[in-house]
């Protein structure tokens, strides 16, 4: 969710990335990266005493692997699988969503909205493979709730490694000319940042698009906004989950939960300052008393208890890295988020951060972090298919460690 570690890279000539040269880009972005994300600052240098990763993309699934991965399985699995197209991007790549199973709730799963954080799209592909397989287990969970998953859900931002996707404020002006004149929206990066050359390919911070109000049409007097304030869906790629939420929420009543995948810096430690930490889950990312206009059925203890079925899944697996959890900064209040706008419809909402961005940690600890999140998504639908999770005392959520600050 945060871009604080985005500091320790940039691209040559030639499109590789070099480390070491935190500190100049750190005073670049440190005024956008204090909008952002007001929590979570990380030094610069975090590669925890250690060497990067190697930090090619080619051992990371690419859109085109995924979707002949997705149209494979599919095909084998027919019966208990569909993938669509729910949108295209704004440089026309496809937006896919699969869906199996036929429980009465629905868990929506959304992976890459930022480029550079792309264990969540393997661990989708991965539980994709054993929610559709032909076993006891993996049929009680498909009868039990439907599972709607949209891996890569930015595939510009995916393809080019980077947090923002690939569009121009002029043209989200030619799409809704009732903003020319507007100043572009405080999302948009124009700049050299993270190592990323957006002056040269301008990008859309995606995970400040949204809006709580699902029929938002944009309007000029909105912009520029600011991180306390809503997004405006005027990019493809939230139009196409906003769509996608709309519809289920149409189909179902509700979408009960919904879980976004995420990356932050490589070298948090847990509040004793012990272990390194492998993933930060919250279930809580607007305050509500500030959109009570656009409550409609927030409901944190829910979250709460989502967070907390990732959260014992995962200790279950003993003194592991799996265990090694935190939460994450609680003080945010981002109602531009998929998952703040989202909670504030309703659903119950988690956030999955694992340790390190492709761009600095590579594919470093990649099936294990990969496993990570699959783990963490599975004691999710099962808590959520058995009923399990409303039985989970909320105040447990207090007890999950914190991020040494
Ligand atoms: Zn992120």
């Amino acid at each position: 969710m945060t871009k604080n570690n985005r500091t320790t890279s940039i691209r040559t000539a030639s499109g590789r990335r070099l480390a070491g040269v935190g500190l100049a880009m750190a005073a670049l972005v440190a005024p956008t990266v204090a909008l952002a994300s007001p929590a979570a600052a990380q030094p610069a240098t975090a590669h925890c005493g250690t060497s990067t990763g190697d930090t090619a993309t080619s051992s990371w699934t690419s859109h085109a692997e995924m979707a002949k991965e997705l149209r494979l399985l599919a095909s084998q699995r027919s019966d208990v699988l569909d993938v669509t197209r729910i949108g295209t991007s704004n440089r026309g790549r496809e937006i896919w969503a699969a869906r199996t199973g036929t429980g009465p709730k629905v868990v929506l799963v959304t992976s890459e909205i930022h480029g550079n954080e792309k264990t969540g799209t393997e661990a989708v592909l991965s539980l994709l493979r054993s929610m559709t397989a032909p076993t006891p287990e993996a049929e009680r969970l498909r009868s039990e709730v439907t599972l709607v998953a949209v891996p890569k859900m930015n595939p510009d931002a995916a393809e080019l490694d980077r947090r923002g996707n690939d569009r121009t404020w002029a043209e989200v002006v030619a799409d809704f000319p009732q903003l020319a004149g507007a100043r572009p929206a405080w999302n948009y990066y124009t700049r050299a940042q993270g190592g990323d050359d957006y002056a040269a390919r301008p990008g859309f911070d995606v995970n400040r698009d949204y809006h709580p109000n699902l029929d938002y049409v944009p309007q000029a007097k909105d912009f520029p906004g600011s991180s306390a304030g809503p997004g405006w869906y005027v990019n493809p790629e939230s139009q196409a989950v906003r769509d996608l939420y709309k519809s289920l929420k149409a189909e179902f009543g509700a979408v009960d939960s919904y879980v976004d995948l995420h990356h932050q810096g490589p070298c948090y430690l847990d509040e004793n300052g012990e272990a390194q930490v492998t993933m930060s889950l919250s279930g809580k990312f607007v305050d509500v008393e500030n959109h009570q206009e656009y409550n409609r059925g927030y409901r944190l203890d829910y979250s709460k208890q989502l967070t907390l079925a990732a959260f014992d899944k995962l200790s279950a697996y003993g003194r592991s890295p799996f265990g090694s959890l935190t939460l994450y900064p609680q003080d945010i209040d981002l109602p531009g988020t998929g998952l703040g706008s989202f909670a504030l419809n309703g659903s119950g909402t988690v956030l999955f951060e694992v340790r390190g961005q492709t761009q600095s940690w590579g594919a470093k600890q990649r099936g294990q972090l990969v496993k990570t999140v699959e783990h963490g998504l599975t004691g999710i639908i099962e808590a959520v298919g058995s009923g399990a999770a409303q039985q989970i005392d909320p105040d447990r959520y207090d007890e999950i460690p914190e991020t040494a600050r």
